[in-house]
C-alpha cells in the first residue's frame, strides 16, 4: 500500500511503524474473512482492511471524527486479522498507534469519557474493586441471571499457596481484578509449578499489566502500571534469578509481550522493557515443557472444551499447548467450531460494547454447547466470566483443573 504520511506525524517514531506497517498490506481483504465484528455488522469499516484505510487517512492528514473513533471502538484487538493476514501485517500495533492519534484529535462524550474514567478506577482500585464484589455477593439473588453466573455465591475455600524453596523461579503477575475474583487460579498455578520444581515469586508491588488503562486510551497512566512492573521485576531480571514472567491471564501475557513496543520511544526505559518482553512466557508453555505429576491426572469432568482466548493463540501464538495439557491430564478434549474467533469478552468490551459482544458470546456458546462438554476451560478471566454469564457449564482456567 502506498502511504503519503504527513511530514509532522513521520517525524515520530510511531509514525514510521504505523508507515512501515501499512506498506505490507496489499489491501487483499483476506482478513475480513476472519474478523469478528465484519463478520456481524457485514460493514468494510468494521473490518481491518477497512480499519487500516481509516487510520491511514489520520496518519496522512486526515481529521477524525466520531464516525472514525466508533469503528475503532468496535474492534476487539483479537488479533485474528494477523494470524490470517498473508502479508504479516502488524495490525495489533498499527491499531493502537491509530487509536492514541483519534484519541487525541477528538473529544468523547461526557457520558462515554466519564465511564470509561468510571471503570478504571473500579478496575484499578483494589479496595473499590473487592467493596463492589462483596457487595455483588450480597446482592446475588437480585441480580440479573448473566451477572449472577459471574458472581460466586460464596467464594471457594483458598487453596494453600505453596512455601517451598526451588532453584528455578519465575515470576507471577497478580494482576488488577482476578485475585479479588478468582483468587484460586493464581494459587492452582503455583501449586501446580512447585509440584513440577518451580518456586512462583509474587512481588507485592505488583498490580495491573497496564492493559485496562491501554484500551481505554489513559496512555499515561498504562505506561506508570507498566514501569512500576519494571521497576520491581529489575533486581530477579538483572541478577538472573527468574527464568520468565508469566501472568495466568492471557490477557495481561499479550500486554507484558508488549513492553517492547510500548516503550520503544523512552530512552529510560526501552532496553528494560524489551528485556522483560523477551522473559515474557505464558503458563501453559512451561508446564508443556515437563511431565505432569500424577495429583494432575482426573477423569472428572472428563469431557472438556478448551476455548483459546485470542490473546493467547492470536497475541501470543500460543497454540496447541493448553490442548496437549488437558489431553495428558486424562481429559477427552473436545473439538468445537470456529475456535479462532473471539468470545466478545476482549477487557472491557463487553462492558462498552455489549451488544456486540453479547452476540459473540452466544455463537461461542452454541458452537461449543453443541458438543456437550462437562466443562468448559479457558486461559483468561474476562473469557472465563464472560462465557460464565451465557451458559450453567462450569467456565474454569485450565490449571485449576491440574490441582
Ligand atoms: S491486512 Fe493483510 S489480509 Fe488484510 S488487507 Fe492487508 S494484506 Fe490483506
Ligand atoms: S483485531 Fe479482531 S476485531 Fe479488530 S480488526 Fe482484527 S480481527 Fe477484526
Amino acid at each position: 500500500m502506498k502511504t503519503s504520511i504527513t511530514s509532522t506525524n513521520f517525524a515520530t517514531h510511531h509514525g514510521k511503524e504505523a508507515d512501515r506497517i501499512l506498506r505490507n498490506c496489499v489491501h487483499c481483504g483476506f482478513c475480513n474473512a476472519t474478523c469478528p465484528t465484519y463478520q456481524l455488522t457485514g460493514d468494510e469499516l468494521d473490518g481491518p482492511r477497512g480499519r487500516i484505510y481509516l487510520i491511514k487517512q489520520v496518519l496522512e492528514g486526515k481529521q477524525p471524527g466520531r464516525h472514525t473513533q466508533v469503528h475503532l471502538d468496535r474492534c476487539l484487538t483479537c488479533r485474528n486479522c494477523e494470524s490470517t493476514c498473508p502479508s504479516g501485517v502488524d495490525y495489533g500495533q498499527l491499531v493502537d498507534i491509530g487509536r492514541k492519534l483519534v484519541s487525541e484529535q477528538t473529544r468523547r462524550s461526557p457520558t462515554d469519557s466519564f465511564r470509561r474514567f468510571a471503570l478504571r478506577k473500579l478496575f484499578l482500585t483494589k479496595h473499590l474493586f473487592n467493596a463492589a464484589i462483596i457487595a455483588a455477593q450480597f446482592t446475588r439473588p437480585l441480580l440479573p441471571a448473566t451477572i449472577k453466573r459471574k458472581v460466586p455465591a460464596k467464594p471457594k475455600p483458598l487453596l494453600q499457596w505453596p512455601d517451598n524453596e526451588h532453584e528455578r523461579k519465575i515470576i507471577l503477575l497478580q494482576g488488577c481484578v482476578q485475585p479479588a475474583l478468582q483468587p484460586n487460579i493464581d494459587r492452582a498455578a503455583a501449586l501446580l509449578l512447585d509440584r513440577l520444581g518451580i518456586q512462583t515469586l509474587r512481588i507485592p508491588q505488583n498490580s495491573c499489566c497496564g492493559g485496562i488503562s491501554h484500551h481505554m486510551d489513559a496512555f499515561d497512566e498504562a505506561h506508570a502500571y507498566i514501569k512500576s512492573n519494571i521497576d520491581s521485576w529489575w533486581p530477579y531480571i538483572e541478577n538472573n534469578q527468574v527464568e520468565a514472567i508469566i501472568s495466568t491471564a492471557s490477557g495481561c501475557g499479550v500486554t507484558i509481550n508488549e513492553y517492547g513496543h510500548m516503550l520503544a520511544n523512552d530512552d529510560d526505559y526501552k532496553l528494560k522493557a524489551a528485556s522483560v518482553s523477551k522473559l515474557s512466557k505464558d503458563l501453559s508453555e512451561i508446564v508443556a515443557e515437563e511431565s505432569l505429576p500424577a495429583s494432575a491426572i482426573d477423569t472428572s469432568l472428563a469431557k472438556a472444551a478448551f476455548h483459546p482466548p485470542c490473546t493467547l493463540q492470536h497475541g501470543q501464538q500460543v497454540r496447541g499447548k493448553v490442548e496437549s495439557i488437558l489431553e495428558a491430564s486424562g481429559r477427552q478434549l473436545v473439538a468445537f467450531q470456529e475456535s479462532h474467533l473471539c468470545c466478545g469478552s476482549a477487557g472491557t468490551y463487553s462492558i462498552l460494547q455489549k451488544s456486540m459482544a453479547d452476540k459473540l458470546r452466544d455463537r461461542k456458546l452454541n458452537n461449543i454447547q453443541s458438543e456437550q462438554p462437562d466443562v468448559i476451560a479457558t486461559a483468561n478471566i474476562g473469557c472465563l466470566l464472560h462465557l460464565q454469564s451465557g451458559t450453567d457449564i462450569p467456565v474454569r482456567h485450565w490449571v485449576e483443573l491440574l490441582v
